[in-house]
């Protein structure tokens, strides 16, 4: 049995938050208790790629800031697949340098890189073990702005949002921050 309501999709085994509305500002809550915007554009860029009967993979990075005073974040902008970029049905792999290239015209602006997306070709995106696998490493080899990274999927119906916890390399799903329904 599903339940829709506006962001959220609700299934019997648990709560799951699956963002439907690509076009809108998505605010959520970290695990620290403090909220990360996911500013419109997000959205209506990940719209584009949905992964449709036939389509390849997409993916990218997330680039945002973390707010110096009050700590919260904000994901403002994100990479898209360049033609270099190698991919197929199951796979995306970053190889194009316009990804980094991003990144690094961001941090002049004191944002920077803030986590990756991918799609996949279901309504309901699950991590499949190699996304677990690959996020682990993320938590290992990378850093961002704040204590999390961030690891979006792309499915049919709606996207969803993880993070990992750099120090204790806990990765949970986040749900929707309570005055953002
Ligand atoms: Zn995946």
């Amino acid at each position: 049995m599903m339940i829709y309501l506006k962001y959220m999709t609700i299934l019997m085994k648990g709560v799951i938050v699956v963002v439907t509305s690509f076009d809108k500002l998505v605010k959520f809550k970290l695990p620290n208790g403090k909220n990360v915007d996911f500013l419109d554009n997000i959205g209506i860029v990940l719209k584009k790629y949905i992964q449709y009967e036939g389509m390849n993979e997409s993916g990218g990075v997330l680039i945002g800031y973390t707010h110096r005073i009050h700590g919260s974040v904000v994901i403002e902008e994100l990479t898209e697949p360049q033609s270099n970029d190698k991919k197929s049905f199951l796979s995306f792999f970053r190889i194009s340098n316009h990804h980094i290239e991003a990144v690094n015209k961001a941090k002049r602006r004191n944002s920077g890189y803030m986590g990756n997306w991918h799609t996949h070709p279901c309504d309901y995106p699950e991590p499949s073990n190699t996304d677990l696998t690959s996020w682990h490493d993320s938590l290992v080899k990378e850093k961002t702005s704040c204590n999390y990274i961030f690891f979006v999927i792309v499915g049919r119906k709606g996207y969803r949002v993880w993070v990992g916890d750099v120090k204790n390399k806990k990765i949970s799903e986040i749900t929707l921050y309570k005055n953002s329904l």
